[in-house]
């Protein structure tokens, strides 16, 4: 087999939904595999839905993800400009190519004329009318008019098209890795316009021309794209060139399996169905994105590898490098994949455990940063140590941990009222006596201290710790107290402690 060269080619429509990423993400993993390239083309002939920024969004996803590309936009290549907008000038030759062979002609037909076909063939009770075989003959283009007629409208300036001739009465084969044979029959398939006067080629001519020139030996992309696979085998044949093997993705469906998975699904169950979160800079709509809403990009990859495949064993945790030794296109099924939004945490909690307490302090470390609080790096590794285990997404280090950097504005009503007695201040102040006292204050000894006045005063477990948590952290949540007592260190406790009296002291009286 000649080496291996596939792409991703996503329009800069708007941000990369999730399943986009999926597409981009086998693409590579197959690349890898097979020691081949993956090239990152950007498809944007259709300027009408050109969005500013979306070019970028595409690039950061990719970077996010780990998933590089050998050859494409923003790193150069041999097939340089991998931008479609800038490959203009060649894609009217081989327009011109299908023109002369007679696989394509020009159609000069006004929107007007056009309405006006669809009306009448839904008079006649065609349910869906198209430009095809059975109509291009009573409409306005070269099969119709003289070749006079029609290089007189071409060199007035006229504003025309030009669109592939579907053969009448063919069964067309496109074998699909994945699906294997499809068959459509040519009726089913219109003329589609393959290049503008506007001189920009469409969606279809730039796509199997950019396939072939880059050398494209294998097309995998989502299964929106196999109703257009039929006429991009047809065009390859009509151009004489070797068409590439084609694999169309599964689609990616709602959690509950009831269609395609779209932004709104996420904006109505809470979670991201971008990889990055997104402003429109027509709107100012802001989409959230899974690394804002605190998803590692290995969890994100590994969650997103599993929506399609599987490796036919138990194993589920996959790092990139074991993705590519994994995987094969073979083992893409046919059928949607259910969104699961749960496994993503599921996912991500994984790989947020398997972090040292250094790494996952970096996380959090950013996060201080953010809110302005510096800290140190070994006393933010500590933080993580003790309240790692209830992070699920990077956001919950700070909601699990921001008691140890900021001391609490408040305290929880309902805590208070269960808690706080009358005789709580003197109790609080002589526990501080004993702290106070300690020569150790680790974890440990906190904990046999605390226990050994509680015991000695016949106090109960529950009030004693339950009151401490809500003196230092302001509610009922955190880890164990003797933790976080030790972290805070002698001097803050103390302080927390003569603070909640001063502010609570009142509220019992
Ligand atoms: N530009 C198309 C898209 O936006 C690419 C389809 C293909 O991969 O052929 O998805």
């Amino acid at each position: 087999m000649n080496e291996v060269r596939v792409r991703f080619a996503p329009s800069p429509t708007g941000p990369l939904h999730i399943g986009g990423v999926r597409t981009a993400l086998y693409n590579y993993l197959f690349a890898r595999k097979h020691g081949g390239k993956f090239l990152l083309r950007i498809e944007d002939t259709d300027q009408t839905r050109y969005v500013p920024g979306a070019e970028d969004y595409i690039i950061e996803s990719l970077k996010w993800c780990g998933i590089a590309y050998d050859e494409g936009v923003g790193v150069g290549g041999p097939h340089s400009p991998y931008r479609q907008s800038e490959r203009k000038e060649l894609y009217r030759e081989f327009a011109d190519v299908l023109i002369n062979t007679g696989k394509a002609y020009y159609a000069f037909d006004t929107p007007e004329e056009l309405e006006a076909m669809r009306e009448r063939l839904k008079a006649r009770g065609v349910a869906t009318p198209q430009y095809d075989a059975f109509t291009r003959g009573e409409m306005v283009n070269s099969l119709t008019l003289s070749k006079e007629e029609t290089e007189k409208r071409l060199n007035s300036g006229e504003p025309f098209v030009i669109r592939i001739l579907i053969p009448e009465n063919e069964e067309i084969q496109v074998d699909d890795i994945i699906r294997g044979e499809v068959k459509v029959h040519s009726s089913r398939l219109d003329d589609k316009v393959l290049f503008k006067s506007d001189g920009m080629p469409t969606y279809h001519l730039a796509n199997i021309v950019d396939d072939h020139l880059m050398e494209i030996t294998h097309v995998i992309r989502g299964e929106e794209w196999l109703p257009s696979a039929p006429l991009h085998v047809l065009l390859y044949r009509y151009l004489g060139w070797e068409a590439p093997q084609f694999a169309h993705l599964p689609l990616l469906l709602k959690p509950d399996g009831n269609g395609k998975l779209s932004k709104r699904d996420g904006d109505r169950l809470g979670f991201p169905v971008f990889p990055l979160r997104w402003t429109d800079p027509f709107s100012n709509e802001v989409s959230s994105g899974y690394r804002e809403s605190g998803y590692l990009p290995e969890a994100f990859i590994n969650m997103l590898a599993f929506l399609g495949w599987n490796p036919g064993t138990e194993q589920e945790i996959f790092s990139m490098e074991q993705l590519v030794d994994a995987f094969s296109i073979e083992r893409v099924g046919k059928s949607g994949s259910k969104f699961d939004p749960e496994k993503a945490k599921w996912f991500n909690h994984h790989y947020i455990k398997e972090l040292t307490d250094e790494n996952l302090s970096t996380h959090l470390i950013d996060i201080l940063k953010e809110k302005g609080i510096s800290a140190d790096k070994s006393y933010a590794s500590e933080v993580c140590r003790i309240t790692r285990e209830r992070v699920v997404l990077l956001p919950d280090l700070w909601n699990q941990s921001w008691f140890f950097f900021t001391e609490p504005e408040s305290y929880d009503e309902k805590v208070v009222q269960k808690f706080w007695k009358p005789e709580t201040p003197a109790l609080l102040r002589q526990l501080a006596a004993v702290l106070d006292a300690a020569a150790d204050f680790s974890a440990e000894s906190v904990e046999t201290i605390v226990k050994a006045f509680i015991h000695d005063n016949e106090l109960g477990m529950g009030q004693v710790m339950n009151t401490l948590r809500l003196v230092l952290v302001g509610g009922s949540f955190g880890p164990g107290v003797a933790a976080i007592i030790a972290l805070l260190g002698k001097t803050e406790t103390l302080r927390r402690i003569e603070k909640a009296i001063q502010s609570l002291d009142n509220l019992a009286i």
